[in-house]
């Protein structure tokens, strides 16, 4: 099972932002997609970094109301952790796992062509143990 099976289902359309874009746009823009992170892009469609619910919450902790006035490159992941359409959905959630974090972008060819979060690893995890019960309950009622 590959990303690229999760990518034909949810489709290859990712939010992005620029480094220059405020935590407010950035707020406005997780609320009105309802997603939980952005990637931030430069014109030549280069990715510059990831920000996400839990950067923005840090932030404001930290600084209060006037951090949604701040710019996302401030508050932004720089080291964006990428993977292949051609990875498998195992090895993306042991990444995912082990970095602590809940998005990956998907990268082929050198550029960005989809991203996949934790809820749709599950979607697809929990499909894929469905169908193998399913599987197993016919194997059982033919023997
Ligand atoms: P998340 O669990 O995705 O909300 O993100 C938790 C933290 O990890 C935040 O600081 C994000 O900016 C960062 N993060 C999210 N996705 C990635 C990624 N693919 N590579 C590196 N950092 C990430």
């Amino acid at each position: 099972m590959t990303v690229a099976m999760i990518l034909n289902e949810k489709g290859r359309d990712v939010v992005t932002a620029k480094a220059t874009d405020t935590v407010g746009d950035i707020c406005k823009t997780l609320s009105e997609k309802r997603i939980g992170a952005i990637l931030v892009t430069n014109a030549a469609g280069q990715i510059e970094g990831i920000v996400s619910e839990r950067d923005v919450v840090r932030v404001i902790g930290k600084d209060g109301p006037s951090a949604l006035e701040q710019s996302v490159d401030s508050v932004m992941t720089h080291a964006v952790v990428t993977c292949a359409d051609t990875d498998t959905v195992n090895s993306v959630m042991a990444r995912m796992s082990a970095g602590r974090f809940r998005h990956m972008p998907v990268v082929s060819g050198g550029k960005l062509v989809g991203l996949v979060s934790i809820g749709d690893i599950v979607k697809h995890r929990i499909a894929q143990i469905e169908r193998e019960a399913a599987q197993m309950r016919d194997y059982i009622a033919m023997a």
